[in-house]
């Protein structure tokens, strides 16, 4: 019997990974091998590297640093959390791992583009031709030539974001025709951003810019964000009975639990700031309060 399991080895799984080893409780961490920090070329906001450090490097320094105090992580996917009387049942790797408490740090999936292949995909993402967070990178785009893929509220709210970092945005709608309200379009106009319709596809790089194919003709851009929403991965806590917002991200209370006893979530899968630093200060909360209710149940000592 584990004191905690983790499920997920991204910024939130490994933050409680160091703060539970080294509460001196007993862990299991599984990790599926897709955590979107790894997609990070190179992060300049998350404090404390001012030259800025690669999402994978940040990564291996904090698994080395959970390493230190004894966390393994292992390469399984979870595939079910059973919620038992007193205790949990998680199921991986064809075996079943009983653990006190569960926290979960499973993240999201940006949905990407229609017609980008893995290729062009991971190479624009590299060169920032293609970004997908405008809160860590919009910086990064100051004076550039923007074109965010979207539509309907959403669409418009990345595009005036990103207004605040040029004045040359264009909204492009993923589809055949933009989904904008009265309120939407007048939005745009006043921010003086282009709304073209799509449906757009057939992307290239082209030198230092990504071009792709619109109503309106091909155009290229210094960087293009998605804002087509995310896929939370709250599959199995919401499986096991928690509860979750419409979009799919779990419910926490200001100690990271969900509404089911003993189980916790960090990170992306719950609603907040989709950043590094947030998914860190989640999990280290997670794993307090993890730390103390184990107590409670049962004196630690050494
Ligand atoms: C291109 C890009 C650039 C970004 N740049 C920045 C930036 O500069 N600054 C910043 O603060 N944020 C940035 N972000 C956001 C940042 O990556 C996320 O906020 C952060 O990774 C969230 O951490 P997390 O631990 O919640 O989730 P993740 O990092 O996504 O980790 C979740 C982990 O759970 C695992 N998992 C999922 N399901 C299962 C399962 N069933 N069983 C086992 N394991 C499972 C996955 O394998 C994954 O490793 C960026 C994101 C992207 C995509």
């Amino acid at each position: 019997m584990e004191d905690c399991i983790i499920i997920g080895a991204g910024p939130a799984g490994l933050t409680a990974a160091i703060y539970l080893a080294r509460f001196h409780l007993s862990i299991r961490l599984f990790d599926c091998g897709s955590s979107r920090a790894a997609l990070i070329p190179r992060t300049h906001n998350h404090a404390g590297y001012p030259e800025g450090i690669t999402g994978p490097d940040l990564l291996a320094r904090m698994l080395a640093q959970a390493e230190l105090y004894g966390a393994v992580r292992e390469q399984h996917e979870v595939t079910r959390i059973e919620p038992l009387a007193e205790e949990f049942a998680v199921h991986a790797d064809g075996r079943t791992f009983p653990a006190r408490a569960v926290l979960l740090a499973t993240g999201v999936v940006n949905h990407r583009p229609e017609g980008l292949d893995d290729a062009l995909h991971g190479e624009a993402l590299q060169r920032g031709l293609l970004r997908y967070c405008p809160i860590c990178d919009g910086y990064e785009v100051t004076d550039k030539r923007v074109g965010v893929i979207g539509t309907g509220d959403h669409g418009m709210r990345e595009a005036l974001f990103l207004r605040g970092y040029t004045a040359d945005v264009t909204l492009i709608a993923p589809g055949a025709a933009h989904e904008l309200d009265e309120h939407c379009v007048a939005a745009l106009d006043d921010a003086g951003i282009a709304h073209i319709d799509g449906p757009c596809g057939r992307y290239a790089i082209e030198g230092n810019r990504i071009a792709v194919d619109t109503a309106s003709g091909t155009m290229a851009f210094d960087s293009i964000y998605p804002a087509l929403g995310s896929r939370i991965r709250s599959d199995l806590a919401v499986a096991a009975g928690a509860r979750a917002s419409d979009d799919g991200c779990l419910e926490v209370d200001d100690h990271q639990r969900t509404s089911i006893p003993g189980l916790f979530a960090a990170g992306d899968v719950v609603k907040g700031l989709d950043q590094i630093s947030h998914a860190m200060g989640e999990a280290g909360v997670a794993a307090t309060t993890i730390r103390n209710m184990l107590a409670e149940q049962r004196p630690l000592r050494r």
